[in-house]
């Protein structure tokens, strides 16, 4: 983040006419750096950050007021020229299953394409489950993948997410579950008991690629997983790559997280129909770069990500293959069921089929869990993501065309 100037010089007429710039999600350097915009000496910088971060992100606070351990003056310089607003939930959504899907906007920004200067919006995924909450979260809004079986990639790319948009994912939805320490969560009784946090576990499997927006996700990772704040350790974290192979090693150094691969198919052929980016880093490049990801150990396994399609990828001799393929890479395979989308051509395997792909990997000594469908109803599985935003833009086409 950069200040083009010092507020603390700035008149109090003008101060008051700026947008506040929002701190949620911003990292620790990010935050000096605002507490030095409004006079902040940098001597007192370092422990004003650590107070900041325990308020914002430990204990989730969406105001100054309640910041007790800082001064009365500095609370009210702070309240003057930012905010801790989040962005806004637009829809809540709860499946049967317990999973939820909050559809949030984001705060205008000047790449965005939407109607009448709205923000963009993104999708956040919560999975209970019974020793975990995993919290699925977006990296771009849109993709450019266009990954064959995928609805996210029917829609275009919009932008790239920014770090703190990133991490205000985690915080709309520990916002929404109650889900800070010492607070109760609205329970009903689908989330986690007291004492372990309601989201355990953060996947980056919505919207977007990951490894094209690389500096933002690492940031994030980053905040995400510092212990005096949001506290969601490396080792919970997961980012999943359709194969962006250049940067599968800088993730592995840089940030540290768990990785998946999105593989789906076994050849080449196949996969550049079914993921198109295979065309510029193909299965040999990729799986290269898995053997060489840092940190990957027989406990810290590479998930690879195989989504079951009918007649197209699901028999027994790609399970064989699959298994060669892997060999001495410490995997987990994980069977996905195809969630179907409107308009798609393609169907799930049957689920014969699934059980004898999932038995001839296990076979051979991979833990190969298929993936139950989650969310399916509120469209919050796999590759059902995307946002509202093409709808209500599409919407508001047809108003126009109405009233001519
Ligand atoms: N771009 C990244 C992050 C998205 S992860 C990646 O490709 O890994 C989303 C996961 O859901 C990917 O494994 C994707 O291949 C899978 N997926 C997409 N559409 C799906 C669908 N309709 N049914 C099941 N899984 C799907």
């Amino acid at each position: 983040m950069s200040l083009a100037f010092d507020l603390s010089q700035a008149a109090p007429a003008i101060v008051a006419a700026l947008p506040k710039t929002p701190l949620l999600g911003l990292t620790r350097v990010e935050l000096a750096e605002a507490l030095g915009a409004v006079g902040v000496p940098e001597r007192e910088r370092k422990m004003r950050v650590a107070q900041l971060w325990h308020w914002i992100y430990f204990q989730g606070a969406q105001s100054f007021d309640v910041m007790l351990n800082v001064s009365k003056v500095l609370r009210a310089t702070l309240a003057d020229h930012y905010t801790l607003a989040r962005p806004d939930v637009v829809t809540e959504q709860v499946s049967k299953d317990g999973t939820r899907k909050w559809l949030v906007r984001l705060a205008p920004n000047k790449l965005d394409r939407t109607a009448g200067g709205l923000g963009s919006e993104v999708e956040i995924v919560y999975i209970p489950e019974n020793d975990r909450g995993t919290l699925c979260i977006s990296s771009q809004v849109g993709c450019t993948l266009s990954c064959a079986f995928c609805h996210t990639g029917t829609q275009k790319l919009v932008r790239n997410l920014s770090s703190a948009e990133i991490v205000a994912q985690l915080v709309v939805a520990r916002d929404r579950l109650g889900d800070y320490p010492g607070l109760t969560a609205p329970t009903d009784g689908l989330i986690p008991g007291e004492g372990s946090r309601a989201v355990s576990n953060i996947v980056f499997m919505g919207m977007g690629e990951p490894l094209y927006n690389f500096d933002a996700v690492r940031e994030a990772v980053g905040v995400i997983s510092d212990g005096d704040g949001l506290t969601v350790s490396r080792r919970r974290i997961t980012v999943s790559t359709a194969g962006v192979v250049p940067q599968i090693g800088p993730l592995g150094r840089d940030a540290g997280p768990m990785l998946a691969i999105s593989l789906h198919a076994v050849r080449d052929d196949l996969r550049d129909v079914l993921v198109p980016l295979n065309k510029k880093y193909p299965l040999a490049e990729l799986l290269a770069a898995c053997r060489d990801y840092p940190g990957a150990s027989n406990a810290r396994r590479i998930t690879f990500e195989y989504v079951m399609l009918k007649g197209i990828n699901d028999s027994a001799a790609e399970a064989r293959e699959l298994v060669r393929l892997l060999k001495g890479i410490p995997a987990k395979i994980n069977l996905i069921p195809f969630n179907p989308w409107p308009g798609t051509t393609y169907e799930c395997s049957d689920w014969e089929a699934i059980e004898s792909f999932s038995d001839i990997v296990f076979n051979a000594g991979y833990a190969s869990p298929v993936r139950t469908p989650r969310g399916r109803d509120i469209l919050a599985a796999c590759g059902q993501l995307k946002s509202e935003t093409e709808k209500l833009r599409a919407r508001a086409q047809w108003a126009v065309d109405d009233e001519a």
